[in-house]
């Protein structure tokens, strides 16, 4: 009998899938990866359940749509199946390791299922790095500040010439930065890959399953300094990343005067995902060295996408569900496996952790909401259906409970047409992505009428399947922790 198919998973934060080399990419982000690729299957259209990472993740390791157990749940249920438990139970070894990422810590229930669990983080409530961004002046000019901004409304253009004068100021005082890995507030995908292969170093002969969640390319944008050098642009000196990140950060302005630096914001941003790319270079010589590799299962993907300014915005606010934030990369790779070519039809991650156990000859669990889309990948066969993401409009902080009660923000996505749905106030907008793949004008709201029936009926479906077959008591479970940890532990008030 062959042995057991051992599986590494990673995700990286924020990488869109048009900024990695086998998704086209013209910049040399991933030149490992594409060498990888080229011997892997690749997913062209993967498509997140939710975004940002909170909306994401209960469908990659747990295969469950993110609302599905009331927009007041955060993380995994307790006791939810999930990959990681369902390995373990399997008689994996596992281990994960976050590069500190809260909302993927214990406290919303990612630990289950792993024997080593490491997410970086401190027991003080997270806060980006007091360096991170240009500092905000005490004393005399904060007290100042602070009048000036209550009559700030009424200052009309003089605001607009305060605002940047201001933003110069805090500037002038923030002391200068020594380099660039003081101001990063997450490890860097090397120290993750350092501990993950420490970790291998013991797995012994036991099957294994390790998670490594990256935050090289999330903001603030501080990549490591050999990585601007690796992706061919010579390097942004520290003092420079700061101003761009704060000036990238800054709330007073549009995207008008934001772009006058987007493309130095984006060079910074694709450097952090060549370090992630040298990474995983050394993290399957690794594997290799150790023997590891010829029986293991490696799935690499994203939680979302990040917005540079595409459709206005920045970052990764759950409001809008555009392609920059939903399609993400996915590369798999399957010892024994021959690549095969897939169509451009949508792949949900809420279908990858069925699909991986199902390439290691594992049952998948029936609570899974997702199903295993391994024959079709395979055999290159076409994937039917449709790619459903959602989120809860404005909640960029779960922390308060009133922002997760928000409206519900809906994508329905097949092939080529994708609908939009806002539910208050109600809004739709139905897309072409063969004629319109930026997503800058929907169709007239008489065209396409059967598609648009088409993807409501779906949207219909799904409404109706994951709020009214609701598992009441999974969903009671992570609210009774939810309430014991607001007793002994604030949540994070960052991302
Ligand atoms: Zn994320």
């Amino acid at each position: 009998m062959p042995p057991q198919k051992s599986i590494v998973l990673v995700t990286v934060d924020c990488l869109r899938a048009d900024h990695v080399g086998f998704m086209g990419y013209d910049r040399p982000t991933t030149p490992f990866l594409d060498s990888l690729a080229a011997a892997s299957f690749v997913i062209p259209a993967a498509i997140v359940a939710g975004a940002p990472t909170y909306y994401s993740f209960p469908a990659i390791l747990g295969s469950r749509h993110s609302l599905a157990l009331g927009r007041d749940v955060l993380g995994l249920a307790p006791g939810e199946s999930s990959l990681a438990s369902v390995l373990k139970q399997a008689g994996y070894a596992t281990a994960a390791i976050n590069a500190a990422n809260p909302y993927l810590s214990s406290q919303f229930g990612y630990d289950q299922g792993f024997e080593e669990f490491q997410d970086c983080l401190s027991d003080e409530p997270a806060q980006i790095s007091a360096n991170a961004l240009t500092a905000a002046p005490r004393g005399w000019a904060s007290r100042l500040n602070g009048k000036l901004q209550l009559i700030r409304p009424a200052m009309g253009p003089l605001g607009i010439f305060y605002d940047e004068l201001y933003f110069r100021y805090c500037q002038s005082v923030t002391p200068p930065a020594q380099s660039i890995d003081v101001l990063r507030p997450y490890p860097a995908a090397d120290m993750i890959v350092d501990q993950a292969c420490t970790w291998l170093k013991g797995v012994g002969d036991k099957p294994f399953f390790l998670w490594l969640h990256l935050m090289d390319p999330h903001a603030p944008y501080y990549p490591k300094e050999e990585a601007q050098a690796l992706v061919g642009h010579s390097p942004i000196s520290p003092n420079r990343a700061r101003y761009l990140n704060s000036y990238w950060n800054r709330s007073d302005l549009g995207p008008s005067r934001l772009a006058r630096h987007r493309e130095e914001i984006v060079a910074l941003y694709d450097a952090g995902i060549r370090w992630v790319d040298a990474q995983m270079a050394r993290l399957i010589d690794t594997l290799r060295g150790s023997k590891l590799w010829d029986d293991c299962i490696f799935a690499l993907t994203a939680d979302h996408g990040e917005e540079f300014l595409d459709h206005g915005g920045r970052f990764h606010p759950p409001s809008k569900l555009m392609e920059e934030l939903i399609h993400v990369p996915l590369l798999l790779r399957v010892p024994e496996s021959a690549k095969t070519d897939l169509g451009k039809s949508p792949f949900s991650l809420l279908d990858l952790a069925p699909t991986l156990l199902d390439a290691a000859q594992l049952p998948v669990p029936e609570e899974f909401q997702g199903s295993s889309r391994w024959d079709e990948i395979r055999q290159g066969k076409h994937l039917d259906g449709v790619a459903i993401s959602e989120c809860v409009a404005g909640c960029t902080n779960p922390s308060r409970r009133d922002g997760r009660l928000g409206p519900r923000v809906l994508s329905v996505r097949e092939e080529r047409f994708k609908l939009m749905l806002q539910f208050d106030p109600p809004a739709e907008q139905l897309y072409d992505l063969e004629a319109d793949p930026g997503e800058h004008a929907p169709l007239a709201p008489t065209a396409q009428m059967a598609v648009r029936r088409r993807l409501l009926e779906a949207a219909r479906e799904h409404l109706q399947r994951t709020s009214g077959q609701r598992d009441q008591r999974m969903s009671l479970r992570a609210r009774v922790r939810d309430l014991r940890l607001e007793w002994t532990r604030p949540i994070p008030q960052r991302l």
